[in-house]
């Protein structure tokens, strides 16, 4: 039996898995896809300390030596449910069992579909919902960016680099995104903003996005503007339905100030627990705080 499992190879699970090595607890990662999480798909990150300006495969193959430097033990699998065996976790996984004394969930979130036609059969052909993944494809193109938040307009910005031209259509004409971030998108001169507007349809010829229909609010007016690509930025869901603790109406997980879910013993850490900031800083504190709490739980642990 493990002391702990932590799911997920985000930054606030590699953190936790760092200070759980060093707390000398019998721990494993199970990563899904690729160790790095969400973050790891980001071309430039520039408000980590330490770290003035990085990419974010660069810093999470840092975190990720960092952690297997320690001896950190990491596989790849997925965990399809926990249940409980008195206080024992059991984790049912694709490949098999595990149990565990404690588990830290962080699993993240993954990008929120904006569900317009189109969308879902134009996934890989013009529509994307990763900017450094895709961008290079639309060198010299046209592309529109849809959101007002931090990653819609930090990608239009990276995007901007490449396209010819960028649209970002946003729904309201204020934007949730961080200053610093808009300054960039009005001082590039192949970004256009389009607010009050929404993106009602993807189409397509040839199977391939041609133009994307956009309402504008204010009059009503619906127009074909021709586009190659469609980035979909409209915020992000948790991926938390194969764990059955208290969790908001969106799915993200409630958590206590020490991290610990509804269940003794079961933390949640990063973008999967409702948290005021998503970001690789606030994941990382959640990370050491609740390895810290889960090596107090560990060492009071009752099987029954
Ligand atoms: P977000 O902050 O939730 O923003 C989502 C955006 O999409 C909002 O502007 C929202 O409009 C819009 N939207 C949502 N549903 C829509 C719909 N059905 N139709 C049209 N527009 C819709 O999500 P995010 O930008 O992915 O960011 C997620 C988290 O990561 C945030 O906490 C963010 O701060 C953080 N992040 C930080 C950085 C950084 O550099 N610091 C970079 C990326 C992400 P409304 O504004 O009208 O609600």
């Amino acid at each position: 039996m493990y002391d702990l499992v932590i799911i997920g190879g985000g930054p606030g699970g590699l953190t936790a898995g760092i200070y759980a090595q060093r707390s000398r607890l019998k721990t494993v990662l199970i990563e899904k896809e690729m160790v790095g999480g969400q973050i790891a798909v980001s071309d430039v990150i520039e408000n980590y300390p330490g770290f003035p300006s990085i990419s974010g495969a660069g810093l999470m193959e840092k975190f990720e030596e960092h952690a297997r430097g320690l001896g950190l033990e990491i596989t790849f699998d997925t965990v399809e449910n926990i249940t409980l065996d008195g206080n024992v976790k059991v984790l049912k996984t694709t490949e098999g069992e595990m149990r565990a004394k404690a588990v830290i969930v962080a699993t993240g979130a993954k990008p929120r579909r904006l569900g317009v036609p189109g969308e879902k059969e134009l996934t890989g052909k013009g529509v994307s919902y990763c900017a450094t993944c895709d961008g290079p494809f639309f060198r010299g193109r046209s592309v529109m960016v849809v959101g007002g938040g931090d990653t819609a307009v930090k990608e239009a910005v990276y995007l901007s680099k490449l396209a010819a031209k960028v649209y970002i259509v946003h729904r309201r004409d204020k934007f949730r995104a961080e200053r610093m971030h808009l300054e960039r998108a009005e001082a590039a001169p192949n970004i256009e903003f389009l607010t009050s507007s929404t993106l009602k349809e993807i189409k397509a010829a040839s199977g391939v996005v041609v133009a994307a229909a956009v309402e504008d609010l204010k009059t009503s007016r619906l127009k074909d503007i021709p586009v190659d690509g469609v980035f979909i930025f409209v915020g992000i869901n948790p991926t938390t339905d194969f764990v059955d603790v208290d969790k908001d109406e969106s799915g993200f997980i409630k958590t206590g100030l020490t991290l610990e879910t509804s269940i003794p013993g079961i933390y949640a850490v990063g973008d999967c627990r409702q948290t005021p900031l998503l970001q690789v800083a606030t994941a990382v504190g959640d990370g050491a705080i609740a390895a810290h709490m889960v090596d107090g739980y560990v060492e009071a642990f009752k099987e029954r």
